[in-house]
């Protein structure tokens, strides 16, 4: 089986309908045809200033939704990325392959380092796509299931990888991005250009996998629509009727046109409460079942901590090829 890895962060109380269907549909079904090892990114989210006992929590949360939503800790490996030394180990030698320039392209630093104010984002907001390259490389995965927004990462990812093999010989396996088109992104329902972000200014137009199932239904029917009134998608002129309708193809599995067809002649106010059902029905039992997994802490830790296990073995036999190749003493 080919190897997959994907990771998702620890920086909210709740995963979003946009990391939902970005990347946890896709890593749900790809988990039975791959070796799947997925990561939450725990050193990634102190990248912006961190609450420790939140982190923690938000840690156990985020997790817990993973395996609501349907990954299979017995089939995945499914561990938190702090309890895997490797990760930091390998970014920094990938640091020192990686331009000031080149790192500076990345638009998630431009884009999270503008909301903090330029000067006290840190530097590791900065380096963050390098550590997120380890992370992918160390598993030696093929495939990378990602949301369109870390295209550009994964990009670096093989930049890195490449250009690492050709310095020092083979010893990274090259990843693919795989990304679903229409399914890929997901805009926040109060500002349909913007992606739906855990870290978004404001709350309004995020749909939370954890919410009371009101509060979503609520944020649904307040969604930012357009002065028309013909239910059709247009990405361009009709974002959020456009957004609504992904949401509501992805979610029911019907398509767009057919979705097109069922509302025409009505209003935006019958899409919404078609939306706001289809999502009201696909999130309560994965809500249900997280709360129930919460409830347990010490038996999700040992699950976490099994598969860091698992994890580290593979991580560290590649940390040791690395070392090797750029020229570190090995230890007898
Ligand atoms: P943050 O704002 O803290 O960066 P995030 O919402 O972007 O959080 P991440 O943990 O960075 O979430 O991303 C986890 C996965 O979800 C990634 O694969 C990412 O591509 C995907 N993803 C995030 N937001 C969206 C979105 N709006 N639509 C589709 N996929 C998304
Ligand atoms: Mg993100």
């Amino acid at each position: 089986k080919t190897r997959l890895f994907s990771g998702m962060q620890p920086s909210a109380d709740s995963l979003h309908l946009g990391n939902y269907m970005g990347a946890l549909l896709q890593w749900r079904d790809m988990q039975v045809t791959h070796d799947a090892v997925f990561c939450v990114v725990d050193l990634h989210a102190i990248t912006v200033p961190q609450d420790p006992a939140q982190l923690r929590e938000q840690t156990r949360r985020t997790a817990a939704q993973y395996i609501a939503a349907g990954i299979d800790p017995s089939i995945s490996t499914l561990f938190v990325q702090s309890q895997v030394a490797a990760h930091p180990q390998l970014a920094w030698v990938l640091n020192t392959i990686t331009g000031f320039g080149e790192a500076s392209r990345m638009t998630q630093f431009k884009d999270k380092s503008q909301k903090q104010g330029a000067d006290s984002a840190s530097v590791g907001l900065f380096t963050y796509p390098i550590l997120q390259a380890a992370d992918i490389l160390l598993y030696d995965a093929t495939v990378v299931p990602v949301g369109e927004d870390q295209r550009q990462h994964i990009e670096l990812t093989r930049d890195l990888a490449n250009r690492f093999n050709t310095r020092f010989g083979e010893t990274f396996v090259v990843p693919e991005v795989q990304i679903l088109k229409e399914t890929a992104k997901v805009y926040d329902l109060q500002d349909p250009n913007a992606k739906m972000s855990k870290s978004a200014a404001t709350d309004s137009g995020v749909l939370w996998l954890l919410d009371e199932p009101a509060r979503t239904a609520k944020k649904i029917k307040s969604a930012v629509t357009d002065a028309e009134r013909e239910v059709r998608f247009d990405r361009e002129n009709k974002a959020g009727v456009s957004n609504l309708l992904t949401i509501h193809s992805v979610l029911s599995g019907r398509s767009i046109a057919d979705l097109e067809v069922e509302f025409d002649g009505k209003g935006y106010g019958d899409l919404k409460g078609a939306v706001a059902e289809v999502v009201a029905s696909e999130f309560g039992p994965i809500r249900e079942r997280a709360l129930e997994l919460l409830a347990d802490p010490a038996e999700l830790d040992r699950i976490l901590g099994a598969a860091a296990d698992r994890a580290a073995e593979i991580a560290d036999a590649t940390l040791r090829r690395v070392y090797d190749a750029v020229g570190f003493l090995p230890k007898p």
